[in-house]
C-alpha cells in the first residue's frame, strides 16, 4: 500500500509487471498482455523486454566489422518484427515514423561500431529494442482502453559505467522513481524498458542479458510496490525442467531461500539477481504465463505454508571442474590465497569447492563458452606455476533444492542410492539449508535427474 504522490489519495496495491521477450514478440501475445494489465488494475508499472529475437539481432550489430549488407538485412529482419505489430493498431502510420526514426538512429550507431568499436555504442544499440518494444506496448495497452504513458526508465535507473553489465545504483534509482515516476501512477499505467540504464556521463547501459526481471524487481523495490509479477512463457516454477520428465509439474508456493538456489543452479526461469531486491524488500514475486494467465503460477515469498524437504532438482551444464593439488599445501597456508588470487584477476567466480588434504576442487560455470577458453588457454598456465593442475569439461551440476537439507539424515539413500550406477565427481553440502549439489558427467545429466525426479516426488 502506498499514498500517491498526487492529492494524498490512497492508492490500492501497487504491482509491477513484467512481460518477457516471448510474451511481446507480435502484437497477439502484447494483446494477451495488454488484457492482463487491464484485468488487474493494482498493475501501475509495465517493465517490457525486447520483442523476442530483437536482442539476438542487436548483438550482431553490436559487433565489430559488420558489413553494410548484413546490417541492412539485420535492420529489416528487426524491422519486419515491428511492423507486424504496428499493422494491427490504430493510426499505424505515427508509429511507424517513431519506429523508422529509432531504426535510423540504430542504423548510424551500428555503422559507426563496425568501424570502431567501443562497449558504450555497443550498449547504445542494445537497448534498442526495449525503445522499441515499449513504444508498441503502450500503443496496445491503449488499444484496449487502459491510459497508458511510456516513460524511459533511463531517467531513473542511473548505472556505473560497466558497459554490458551495468552496476545500478539503488539508492539514487530509488530517489529518481519515487520523485519521477511515482507521481503518475495516480492517473496511468507507466510502461517502460527492462535491460537499459544510463551511466553518470548520459550514456545508456544495459545490465546483462536477461536483465529485464532484474530491472523489474529494481523498480519493485524503489517504488515500494507491493507485488511483482514475472510474466512469461511458462505456468510458473516447475520441480524440474519439463523438457527432461514429463512428470514434472508447477510449484504453487516457494520461499524466496529456495527460489534464489533454483534461479543460480540453472532453473532458467528467472534472472539470477531478480529475488535480491525482491528479498531486500520483502515484495512477493508472481511467476506466470502470459499466454495461459488464468492457470496461476508460482507464488514466490519469504514464507510459505509448507517447506518440503525436496521441492525441485535443477540442472546447470557445461560445467569445468579445475583440481589443483599440491604436497605443499600440506600444512600450509595462503596457498587457497594464490590460487583465488590468480582466479580473481582474470574475473573468474568459482562456483563449487571441494577439499582434501593436498587437492582443492573448483567449479565454473560455463554460460558463454569463454570461460572455458580462458581457463584452457591462460590460467591453468598461471596456476601450474603453483601446483598440479588437471582440468575436466564435459560435467553437469545438479542442483536438489528443499528445506533443511543440511539437517536432513538420508540423503544417502533418497539421493545418492537412487544413482549409484553414475560417476559422481564431486559432491557440495551442508553450506545452504536449502540446497545439495553434484556433478555428473553430461551423458548421464538427464537420467539423473528423471530418476530423482521420480523418486523425490511421487
Ligand atoms: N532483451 C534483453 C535480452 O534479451 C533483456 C531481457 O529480455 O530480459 O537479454
Ligand atoms: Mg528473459
Amino acid at each position: 500500500m502506498y499514498f500517491s504522490a498526487f492529492g494524498g489519495g490512497l492508492m490500492s496495491q501497487l504491482t509491477v509487471a513484467k512481460f518477457g521477450g516471448t510474451s511481446v514478440a507480435d502484437h497477439q501475445a502484447m494483446l494477451r498482455c495488454a488484457n492482463i494489465v487491464k484485468n488487474r488494475p493494482e498493475t501501475r508499472v509495465v517493465v517490457v523486454s525486447a520483442s523476442a529475437g530483437v536482442t539476438n539481432h542487436l548483438v550482431r550489430l553490436s559487433q565489430e566489422n559488420v558489413s553494410t549488407q548484413e546490417r541492412e538485412q539485420i535492420i529489416a529482419e528487426i524491422k519486419a518484427i515491428q511492423v507486424n505489430i504496428i499493422e494491427q493498431l490504430e493510426q499505424p502510420q505515427k508509429l511507424l515514423g517513431q519506429i523508422e526514426a529509432l531504426l535510423t538512429e540504430l542504423a548510424e550507431l551500428a555503422s559507426q561500431q563496425s568501424m570502431q568499436h567501443t562497449g558504450q555504442t555497443a550498449d547504445a544499440i542494445m537497448s534498442f529494442g526495449e525503445q522499441m518494444s515499449s513504444l508498441l506496448f503502450t500503443q496496445v495497452l491503449r488499444s484496449v482502453g487502459v491510459d497508458g504513458e511510456r516513460f524511459d526508465v533511463r531517467d531513473v535507473m542511473a548505472t556505473n559505467s560497466l558497459y554490458g553489465k551495468a552496476v545500478v545504483e539503488v539508492d539514487l534509482l530509488a530517489t529518481q522513481a519515487q520523485q519521477k515516476l511515482l507521481p503518475k501512477l495516480a492517473d496511468k499505467v507507466v510502461v517502460t524498458q527492462g535491460f537499459i540504464g544510463r551511466d553518470g556521463l548520459g550514456n545508456t547501459t544495459t545490465l546483462g542479458r536477461g536483465g529485464s526481471d532484474y530491472s523489474a524487481a529494481l523498480l519493485a523495490e524503489a517504488l515500494n510496490a507491493d507485488n511483482l509479477a514475472i510474466w512469461t512463457d511458462v505456468v510458473g516454477i516447475f520441480t524440474t525442467d519439463p523438457r527432461i520428465t514429463a512428470q514434472a509439474r508447477a510449484i504453487d508456493e516457494i520461499s524466496f531461500g529456495e527460489a534464489a538456489e533454483m534461479a543460480t543452479f540453472g532453473a532458467k526461469i528467472l534472472h539470477p539477481a531478480t529475488l535480491i531486491p525482491a528479498m531486500r524488500c520483502n515484495i512477493p514475486v508472481f511467476v506466470g504465463s502470459s499466454k495461459e494467465p488464468e492457470r496461476g503460477g508460482t507464488r514466490i515469498q519469504q514464507t510459505v505454508a509448507s517447506n518440503p524437504t525436496y521441492r525441485s532438482i535443477a540442472l546447470r551444464r557445461e560445467q569445468t571442474l579445475v583440481t589443483v593439488k599440491s604436497p605443499a599445501m600440506l600444512h600450509a597456508s595462503g596457498f587457497l590465497a594464490k590460487v583465488f588470487a590468480i582466479l580473481a584477476k582474470h574475473e573468474l567466480s568459482v562456483d563449487l569447492i571441494t577439499t582434501s588434504e593436498i587437492s582443492v576442487a573448483l567449479t565454473f560455470d560455463n554460460p558463454t563458452g569463454s570461460t572455458q577458453a580462458l581457463i584452457n588457454s591462460t590460467v591453468v598456465k598461471e596456476l601450474e606455476q603453483l601446483c598440479e593442475v588437471s582440468v575436466e569439461h564435459g560435467l553437469s551440476l545438479v542442483a536438489v533444492i528443499g528445506n533443511n537439507l543440511h539437517q536432513t539424515s538420508d540423503l544417502g539413500e533418497q539421493i545418492f542410492d537412487k544413482v549409484e550406477d553414475t560417476v559422481i565427481r564431486m559432491i557440495c553440502h551442508g553450506a545452504s539449508p536449502n540446497n545439495v549439489c553434484f556433478l555428473v558427467p553430461e551423458q548421464a545429466a538427464n537420467g539423473v535427474v528423471e530418476k530423482l525426479h521420480d523418486t523425490l516426488f511421487v
